[in-house]
């Protein structure tokens, strides 16, 4: 299953993020021994366990909601955080990599979904975001992020995906940085939808682990 789907990915050009929250050290070990590095967690103290534990040539990616004084303790490591959704935490996130001599790649995430319980930047936050972002010489962004509605409706799943592709082609424009070059849309039912989109980064667990209990 995961060399298809890996070499399938490979061929779009789309970056795998495998996700593995809630599961054990061994399913990540066991899938590094296939050939993945990347590896998503959206919990602070779970991911600097399997940080411990595993090989250190883990890209670790925080995918989840992400408080503001947990950033110190992934700081050291973490390689990509997906979810900064305020201004504060980019701050934090600013502060910390300093004090750890790092730069760390972070990408804004926006909601475009049409659930209320959904974190992340509107556009209409795009000028407060552009002048934050001036001047952080610790963090670098990368791109966006977002998840669609939990609906059976692939057309509403399609139009929150091709939001999300025009926030991000739009913030290019105005960045101008090469390295300004992520879209991370798209999770095991909905990824197919999230990368003829425009996605170049899905973000999947459930279909590479197995339903988490
Ligand atoms: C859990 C999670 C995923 C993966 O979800 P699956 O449906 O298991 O693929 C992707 N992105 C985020 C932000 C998540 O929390």
């Amino acid at each position: 299953m995961y060399p298809e789907l890996k070499a399938h990915l490979d061929q779009e050009q789309v970056t795998l993020v495998a996700v593995s929250k809630t599961k054990p050290q061994a399913d990540i070990q066991a899938l590094y021994d296939q050939g993945q590095r990347i590896f998503g967690e959206n919990r602070v103290q779970e991911m600097a366990e399997k940080y411990e534990a595993l090989p250190k040539d883990i890209a670790w990616h925080m995918i989840g909601h992400l408080q503001s004084k947990k950033v110190k303790s992934i700081a050291p490591f973490v390689t990509m955080i997906h979810s900064v959704d305020s201004l504060s935490l980019l701050e934090k996130i600013e502060r910390e990599a300093e004090r750890c001599g790092r730069c760390i790649d972070v990408l804004i995430q926006f909601h475009i979904a049409e659930e209320e319980s959904k974190y992340g930047f509107d556009a209409s936050d795009l000028p407060a975001i552009y002048t934050a972002l001036d001047g952080l010489t610790h963090v670098r962004a990368r791109g966006v992020m977002g998840m669609a509605s939990f609906v059976q409706d692939e057309e509403q799943v399609r139009a929150e995906f091709t939001l999300l592709r025009s926030i991000f082609d739009q913030m290019k424009v105005q960045l101008g940085a090469e390295h300004f070059d992520t879209v991370s849309m798209g999770m095991s039912g909905d990824y197919k939808i999230a990368i003829e989109a425009g996605s170049n980064m899905v973000r999947l667990g459930s279909l590479l682990f197995g339903a988490r209990g």
